[in-house]
């Protein structure tokens, strides 16, 4: 069976966010043939037509509306619902970001349909639509399906793996025009809480400190490593409580959730709070004094031993292969 799917796009710094293509695949899965519909917000909207179609999107919809510039939630609430009746989709995606998490129950609640939130797989199995989500802060995993309306869901990024671009792909693009009306915020400014690049929930590196990193100074080896590999910095609650870095670094059950091919936790006990935000990750390295530090239960590979004399040495060795 056919289905039409509509997904939201993300735009940050000029850039679609690869939240977006791991949509865009997920909506291939659903949709069995039928037409992946990607509406993207903004007066740039047209900049990324062809990256859309490239990565699957068979009709574009641009909605070029001044007030989708910056994110609101009156505005993106009211696009999305006048998109989605004009496509009369059967299913939504949206990446579970912080604008998907602001954006998608509301919109769900407009609507008056469900939402199945965070979800970190989805597949197509006896002609059903089911899609995977963690629970009990990521310890098992559920399977849902909508058993009528639309399926409205919010994809965890770095879960679902894109489709690669393809140059010859084309998509149909059209212009909607929506009418927007009592925003009650005003965007004024962004200002980045970190200097790092790249968002913590879609990095593909992460090297994270907690507690036992001590002091903001002691942060820098991590920095060091994480710029040879490549990667970003997050951190533990402790360490953010402790005033060694910024809760924007949090990762955790309370931080951000990510999903990074390689997270390396340094000093960081194991908290099932913190678990909750990493414990998905591909490859974990825990670097801990104590063995008996329950970090190492969920660690692929495990170094006992001092993070400050470890780290450096990590950074030193990597340097020499990796430059
Ligand atoms: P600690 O537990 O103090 O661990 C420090 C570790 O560093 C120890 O294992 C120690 O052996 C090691 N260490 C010390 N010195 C060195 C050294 N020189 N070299 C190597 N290792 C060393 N926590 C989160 O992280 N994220 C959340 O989102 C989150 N949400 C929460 C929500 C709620 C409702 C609650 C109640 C708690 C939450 N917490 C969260 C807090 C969580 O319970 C832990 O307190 C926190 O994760 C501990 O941080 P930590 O591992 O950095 O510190």
């Amino acid at each position: 069976m056919s289905r039409t799917v509509l997904v939201l796009s993300e735009v940050r710094d000029g850039k679609l966010r690869n939240v977006t293509y791991e949509c865009l695949a997920a909506a291939k899965r659903i949709a069995e043939g039928g037409p992946v519909v990607a509406a993207v917000f903004g007066t740039k909207a047209a900049a990324y037509a062809e990256a859309l179609a490239q990565r699957g999107a068979d009709r574009v919809i641009r909605v070029e509306h001044a007030a989708l510039d910056a994110y609101t939630t009156d505005a993106y609430a009211q696009a999305l619902i006048q998109v989605i009746e004009a496509v009369k989709p059967d299913a939504v995606l949206l990446g579970h970001t912080a604008l998907g998490k602001d954006l998608a129950p509301r919109v769900a609640a407009r609507l008056d349909v469900g939402l199945l939130s965070d979800c970190t797989d989805v597949a197509v199995e006896g002609g059903e639509v089911i899609f995977t989500r963690p629970i009990y802060a990521g310890k098992a995993f559920q399977k849902k399906k909508v058993l009528s309306g639309l399926l409205f869901a919010t994809i965890r990024p770095n879960n679902i793996p894109p489709l690669e671009a393809d140059a010859s792909r084309q998509a149909v693009v059209e212009t909607l025009g929506v009418v927007i009306e009592n925003v009650r915020t005003e965007v004024k400014d962004v200002v980045r809480k970190t200097a790092q690049g790249v968002d913590l929930s879609e990095a593909k590196i992460i090297v994270s400190g907690g507690r036992g990193v001590k002091s903001a100074e002691g942060f820098k080896p991590l920095y060091e490593l994480a710029e040879v590999l490549g990667g970003v910095v997050g951190a533990s609650r402790g360490a953010c409580d402790a005033g060694y870095c910024d809760y924007a670094l949090q990762i955790g059950q309370t931080g951000k959730v990510v999903t990074p091919d390689l997270y390396i936790a340094c000093g960081i006990s194991g908290a099932i709070q913190h678990l909750a935000g990493m414990s998905n990750s591909k490859v974990i390295v825990a670097i801990n004094k104590d063995p008996e530090a329950p970090i190492f239960q969920v660690a692929d590979y495990g170094i006992v031993g001092d993070l400050f004399e470890v780290v450096p040495l990590l950074t030193q060795e990597l340097r020499k292969v990796l430059q």
